[in-house]
């Protein structure tokens, strides 16, 4: 008898046990089923539906919005255009859109030249929706023909440049003025003679330039050869002329002190402002004699990275 009872029990304990078994097999699918399921809900699943590989479908959602992938989602298949795009240096996330109007409306652009050209606001026309500049970054303002300095712009720190190291009357901030005197001093060891023939200007004088300009040789060939008031670096107080004695404008490139000034420059602080080829960023023609000071850290970086000041200004500086 003993040992038929056992024997009952032992049976009774086996079917709950295989029941436990069967209801954790069921929970496992479950779950398994369920994650499946979520996973297919996923931007990653999607993409690499339509044609995008893991790491791919990564990188999308890593640079674009959401409202940006729903829409790579009503093709279907991948897009390669959309991964060179935000595999550029400078892509930011931020100008996704604006990069895809451009794109849509210049193909024949690189994508180098549409994500520079965006970042820097250089996608509109000259002058046209101009903002306010932010002036809270101080030495590190950008001016140009979108992002404007108002009629009230006050500089209270200006020094006027020794006769020794400038012609004419010539000042600029503080920081520049130390700057270009150290810069100048160099130079002078070298054998290389620095003269400023231009650095601040008020809003006002600006003003004059432009519009003597105008009235006098007509609105496209002014504004092909002078800023408008309030576009003007010289206007910040940190941008100046630099030539040396018997240069102009056309042969200045070709001088020894211009190559001076190309290698040492960003030593001091200063980098050339309007470079060869990049007018349509910057919205200046080249010229080998304006030259920004930034500090010497900043003006190290731009040099080094090859840029203009507005593509690193959008990369690095504005917010
Ligand atoms: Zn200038």
């Amino acid at each position: 008898m003993a040992s038929k009872k056992k024997l009952k029990l032992k049976k009774g304990v086996k079917k709950r046990l295989f029941r436990l078994i069967l209801v954790l097999i069921v929970i496992i699918l479950g779950i398994k089923g369920l994650s499946i399921y979520k996973y297919h809900q996923t931007y990653e699943y999607k993409l690499i539906q339509i044609g995008y590989t893991k790491e791919e479908a990564n990188k999308l959602e890593d640079k674009i919005s959401k409202e940006g992938i729903e829409n790579l989602l009503k093709d279907d298949s991948r897009d390669d255009d959309v991964l060179a795009l935000v595999s550029e240096k400078y892509y930011l996330k931020r100008n996704y859109d604006l990069y895809l109007d451009y794109y849509k409306h210049n193909k024949s652009d690189s994508f180098e030249k549409i994500v520079a050209k965006v970042n820097a606001g250089a996608y509109r026309e000259f002058y046209k929706d101009t903002q306010e500049t932010d002036t809270s970054k101080d030495i590190l303002v950008l001016v140009n023909k979108y992002k404007v300095l108002t009629e009230d712009y006050e500089v209270n720190d200006l020094k006027k440049i020794p006769a020794e190291y400038s012609y004419g009357e010539v000042e600029a901030r503080e920081e520049c003025y130390n700057a270009y005197l150290k810069m100048a001093k160099a130079a002078k060891k070298d054998g290389i003679s620095l003269i400023v023939t231009s650095g601040y200007r008020t809003y006002a004088r600006q003003e004059e330039i432009y519009m003597e300009m105008r009235n006098s040789q007509g609105k496209r060939y002014a504004d092909a050869y002078a800023a408008r008031p309030g576009s003007s670096e010289h206007e910040t107080g940190l941008a100046l002329d630099v030539f040396t004695y018997s240069a102009t404008t056309e042969n200045f490139e070709k001088t020894e002190t211009y190559k001076w000034l190309n290698k040492n420059a960003h030593k001091y602080g200063f980098i050339r402002r309007y470079e060869e080829g990049k007018a349509d960023i910057t919205g200046y023609s080249p010229e080998s004699w304006h030259f920004r000071y930034l500090g010497v850290d900043t003006a190290t970086k731009v040099k080094n990275a090859g840029i203009t000041y507005e593509e690193y200004y959008a990369y690095y500086i504005e917010k």
